[in-house]
């Protein structure tokens, strides 16, 4: 490391702060980018900006966009009217890898933890409600992950929603109990969302 000059060690470093990027990988990863034309590791540099200057909530479903909507609440051909109720964005991009949904998503931004203060006015819960009965919704999703919170959040948005005429859903075969969403593989999803019951 000390053997290369001053602007090479501090582009490693920078690499070395990824995830699952070691100090050898970012070696490599800074000897490339030194070895690529000008105008390669401009675009790369304007993209890393690009993510941090352009990425907003989508005002409709609060998942990662460009612009005021993403581009699935934007999609004319996905039902509107079948919500998928999911804690995180990272979530919502495991559904859509498995390609078994072709409704739409609301990005609660979290799930309810009493012990650590997370009650439902720190989720977008409030937004959720409003928006099934604003934009008549005929089912709800819940596609929360298995852990206790996020069992305890889908009851507690189907309690919530049980007065109204909505079909309200739970994913459930497959999934693994105390199991994160995005690290389930597609055909797991897939029956999982092929298998939910009503609530
Ligand atoms: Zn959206």
């Amino acid at each position: 490391m000390q053997h290369y000059p001053k602007s090479i060690r501090n582009l490693i470093q920078n690499l070395a702060k990824l995830p699952g990027v070691g100090e050898k990988t970012a070696e490599r990863l800074a000897i490339h980018i030194l070895r690529r034309p000008q105008n390669e590791a401009e675009h790369l540099a304007q993209s890393i900006l690009a993510v941090k200057q352009s990425v907003r909530l989508c005002a409709s479903c609060y998942g990662l966009s460009d612009a005021e909507h993403c581009h699935i609440c934007e999609n004319p051909a996905r039902d509107p009217a079948i919500l998928c109720v999911v804690e995180q964005p990272a979530d919502m991009i495991a559904i859509e890898k498995s390609s078994a949904f072709g409704g739409m998503y609301h990005i609660l931004g979290g799930a309810l933890a009493p012990m650590e203060g997370v009650g439902p006015e720190d989720l977008r819960i409030g937004e959720l409600l409003e928006r099934v009965t604003s934009k008549g919704i005929k089912e709800v999703i819940l596609a929360t992950g298995t852990s206790v919170e996020g069992e305890s959040t889908a009851a507690f948005i189907a309690q919530q929603l049980s007065g109204s005429d909505v079909r309200v859903t739970r994913i459930a075969s497959g999934v693994p109990v105390g199991g994160d969403l995005k690290y389930i593989d597609k055909m797991t999803l897939k029956c999982a969302l092929d298998g939910r019951h009503v609530l």
